[in-house]
């Protein structure tokens, strides 16, 4: 209970970042006006600036990661048809099965960490017949999030584009944490993603804005999108103050995420050396530490940790989740591994 009055250490996600001081004053001057009129300037300098990071021809602000993932399978599928996307996927696993339930997709799930081959993908390819849904969209997710925030790596992205122009279908990218992958890899966000017909990226995520996310798409598909936008119950009106708040983390927090895995990466070293816990080094590429926990269960950790000012995720009954972001400094980082270590030697005994 040593710290139980400071504030707590939160590695639960790096959405739970609160706006900074800079990022207020910026919403605060935000110019607006009626986005459903698209007389917004601060959306509509917001969309261009993701467009040309994306190296798309248009974007979208829509107001969170799941729903741009859900307009992108509404654009790109009719009820029924098949979506090949990996099985620890957030689409399929973490957005209440909103695809299935609205777009109509069906999901073709491919096993394993997140990350799947171009080979994997074309051997569930399947044509529509009089009995047989087809596969209308691929799916991939960059940085994976339940594989541990890995990179999609390009070469792959590049052969499932390949794949998927050969029988004429849509590639998309949940870049929820495209980011991440682009200051991983030193590779522009547009030269990731110039090889996928759309993709999706979070502003809440680790650039730290409050809410948000961009759809960077073709003109014609964004055109359908912000009809489905409106669909959904999507459509804001002086939603500036929201857009300045993206803009400013664009234009600041983006190059900072190296600090964000320099933390992670120092995280997983100290858990590597502590008893009952397991992490494997090479998952850990970005901002997201995958820990199995073999000897003592996951929410036994969790509550305990919380008691002593260190919040975490279960994510399976033996393993956790943690999570670097804008708000969690160095020191924080060797003030929680200290904390983890004492207790994983009192609980592991
Ligand atoms: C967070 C996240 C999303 C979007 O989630 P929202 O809570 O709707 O913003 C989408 N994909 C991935 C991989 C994510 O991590």
């Amino acid at each position: 209970m040593n710290r139980m009055e400071d504030k707590p250490i939160d590695l639960r996600s790096d959405t739970v970042t609160k706006p900074s001081e800079g990022m207020r004053e910026a919403m605060s001057r935000a110019a607006v006006g009626d986005d459903v009129y698209g007389e917004d300037p601060t959306i509509n300098r917001l969309e261009e600036m993701c467009a040309e990071i994306a190296r798309k021809e248009a974007a979208l602000f829509v107001p969170s990661g799941s729903m741009a993932n859900l307009i992108a399978q509404m654009c790109y599928i009719q009820k029924g048809d098949e979506v090949i996307i990996g099985a620890n996927s957030h689409c399929f696993r973490y957005e209440v099965g909103a695809g299935a339930a609205i777009a109509g997709s069906q999901y073709v799930v491919i096993d394993g960490s997140g990350l799947f081959t171009a080979d994997q993908a074309r051997q569930r390819l399947r044509p529509p017949t009089f009995h047989t849904p087809g596969t209308a969209l691929l799916w991939i997710e960059n940085t994976h999030n339940m594989g541990g925030g890995i990179v999609f790596p390009l070469e792959e992205i590049r052969r499932l584009k390949a794949l998927a122009g050969e029988h004429g279908l849509p590639l998309h990218m949940d870049g929820a944490r495209v980011f991440n992958a682009s200051v991983a890899t030193s590779t522009p966000v547009g030269d990731i993603t110039r090889h996928v017909d759309s993709v999706s990226f979070c502003f809440s995520k680790g650039l730290g804005a409050p809410v948000g996310s961009a759809l960077c798409c073709s003109r014609d598909m964004r055109t359908m999108a912000h009809r489905f936008r409106k669909m959904l119950g999507g459509g804001m009106r002086q939603a500036g103050v929201l857009a300045a708040a993206a803009l400013y983390a664009l234009e600041n927090n983006f190059e900072r995420l190296a600090e964000d895995h320099e933390n992670a990466s120092r995280l997983a070293q100290n858990l590597a050396g502590m008893p009952g816990i397991e992490v494997d080094l090479d998952s850990v590429q970005t901002n997201i530490i995958m820990a199995h926990l073999p000897v003592i269960g996951a929410d036994d950790l969790v509550e305990e940790l919380r008691q002593r000012g260190v919040l975490i995720h279960a994510i399976t009954p033996d393993s956790i989740r943690l999570v670097t972001h804008l708000d969690v400094s160095a020191a924080d980082v060797d003030r929680a591994s200290s904390i983890i270590d004492q207790t994983l030697s009192e609980l592991v005994g």
